[in-house]
């Protein structure tokens, strides 16, 4: 049988980096074993629905190169992979349960349902849920008269529950955890489905699992509770339960808890991929793409976060990835998340990257050359972590029309002048106007006239560009030209000899 997976995120809001993280373990584990890799969206509650989510996550997995083969907005034979457009498929599996005694019609309101868990609290005891211990005393298929629920059936405002059934183990293989146990007295019954006629998150999943044929349910591990019910419902049906492989939690930077949605932005770096706007409050939250990462560095640093492949090595190719990633090889505990390390990725694939394909990336207000943006790509990219730090050089692109006060006071002696106008000249003379020339024939002229570079550097760089800092002077005088640096020196010597 071939492996199929699924990602199947709920359009509540954008997709958080651990939602990213599960649909890149799931598309390796696929890719891995020839399998597919279907998205199916999990959009049965209406409440929580967002709108502009679903496309969201269209655009983040396809940011990422997280292709599926099948699901909402690729097709396929098992569709519609929307819920919602499934919705006349599930009442019949709620009422095989309920034939098969494996589930159950409750009339509870949900007033009804917090007096009981008060009056629990009353007698001091801790947390009531509905379950074996509490069902008889509600209002339900099982504790009313047949004539009762009959009439409370026609009414129409019933909930089906899955009947968990006494003292029971329910034992389930993670493919990470291995041996899974539960008591099935600390289960709930679970609501199936609604009296709106939509399914629960439970029974959809569980029949879409089955109609879909999956093979392996990856997912994150606030699902792990909900396998015993699952493995129980699957049970249930008289269906082969697929394999189950919960995944590590992605913990704060400090270590401290589950790193959630509420931490993105507060303290410099994203938690979603892709920037969101919020369609109620228009709340902008940043994403990866818009800081500056490239899309393969930001999956590269989800692999390696609850993966660990052995071996020292770190930087993957998708090759790599698929031929080496296995789910024995995920960790168990929580993985820490760490901006630093993110952005060391980022540094990693900005320097592997040719200047060409970095300028493809790189949105330029100003109508600049393509030859000339790669070039300076190339410069840059040894010196950056984030794609936009290249725009912090402005000089790049016009010539300083002010010059930095503080250096020029200190750095712009009387004698620095005339040193500038000779080493012009030199330069003039230089063809092909290439760094290393430019660099020998700086370092000959500072023997020659017996200076350091103290008295030049500082100056030269001044005329250049305006600031202090940025890359060597030889490497920023070869990109702008010979003509451009020519043409800032002479300007540049008459501003600040004017000037100081
Ligand atoms: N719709 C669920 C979610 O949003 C899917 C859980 C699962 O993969 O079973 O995470």
């Amino acid at each position: 049988m071939s492996v199929r997976v699924r990602f199947a995120p709920s359009p509540t809001g954008p997709l958080h980096m651990g939602g990213v993280r599960t649909a890149l373990y799931n598309y390796l584990f696929a890719k891995k074993h020839g399998g597919t890799f279907l998205l199916r969206i999990e959009d049965t509650d209406q409440n929580r629905y967002v709108e502009g989510a679903e496309n969201y996550i269209l655009k983040a997995l396809d940011w990422c190169g997280l292709t599926p083969e099948e699901g909402v907005g690729f097709g396929g034979k098992f569709g519609p992979y929307r819920q919602s457009e499934r919705k006349h498929l599930y009442k019949e599996y709620a009422d095989r349960l309920i034939e098969s005694g494996w589930a159950y019609y409750a009339f509870d309101t949900p007033e009804e349902i917090e007096a009981a868990r008060e009056r629990a609290k009353q007698q001091g005891l801790s947390a009531w849920q509905y379950d074996q211990g509490t069902r008889l005393s509600m209002r339900n298929s099982l504790s009313l008269a047949k004539e009762d629920v009959e009439k409370l059936l026609a009414s129409g405002s019933f909930v089906v529950r899955f009947k968990i059934p006494s003292n029971e183990r329910v034992d389930f293989v993670d493919l990470i955890r291995g041996e899974v146990s539960y008591d099935s007295n600390v289960l709930d019954d679970k609501v199936l489905f609604k009296s709106d006629g939509m399914p629960t998150y439970h029974l959809a999943n569980i029949v879409d699992d089955h109609l879909m044929e999956i093979t392996h349910v990856i997912r994150g591990e606030e699902w792990l509770p909900s396998a015993p019910l699952h493995t129980l419902m699957y049970r249930a049906f008289g269906w082969k339960a697929p394999q189950f492989a919960h995944l590590p939690l992605i913990l704060k930077p400090s270590g401290n808890g589950k790193l959630s949605k509420r931490d993105g932005d507060k303290d410099g770096f994203p938690v979603f991929p892709l920037q969101w706007q919020d369609p109620t409050s228009g709340e902008v939250a940043s994403g990866y793409r818009e800081h500056g990462y490239l899309n393969d560095a930001f999956v590269n640093m989800l692999l390696m976060l609850g993966w660990n492949p052995g071996t020292d090595q770190e930087v993957f190719s998708r090759e790599e990835m698929i031929e080496n990633f296995s789910l024995e090889r995920v960790i168990k505990s929580g993985a820490r998340f760490s901006p630093e390390k993110a952005r060391w990725f980022n540094e990693q694939y900005l320097r592997a990257r040719s200047g060409e394909e970095l300028a493809a990336l790189i949105d330029l207000p100003l109508n600049t050359d393509p030859s000339y943006l790669a070039k300076l790509c190339e410069l840059m990219k040894e010196r950056s972590t984030l794609l936009p730090d290249w725009l912090s050089g402005t000089y790049f692109f016009e010539a300083p029309s002010t010059y930095d006060e503080k250096m020029a006071r200190t750095k712009w002696k009387p004698e620095t002048s005339a040193l500038m106008g000779k080493i012009a000249t030199l330069f003039s003379s230089i063809e092909p106007f290439e760094a290393l020339t430019i660099e020998t024939t700086l370092s000959e002229f500072m023997t020659n006239e017996g200076v350091g570079f103290g008295q030049v550097g500082p100056g030269l760089r001044l005329l250049l560009t305006g600031t202090g800092g940025g890359p060597a002077i030889p490497a920023i005088a070869e990109t702008i030209g010979k003509k451009e640096t020519l043409a800032r020196m002479e300007n540049g010597i008459k501003h600040l000899d004017s000037w100081v």
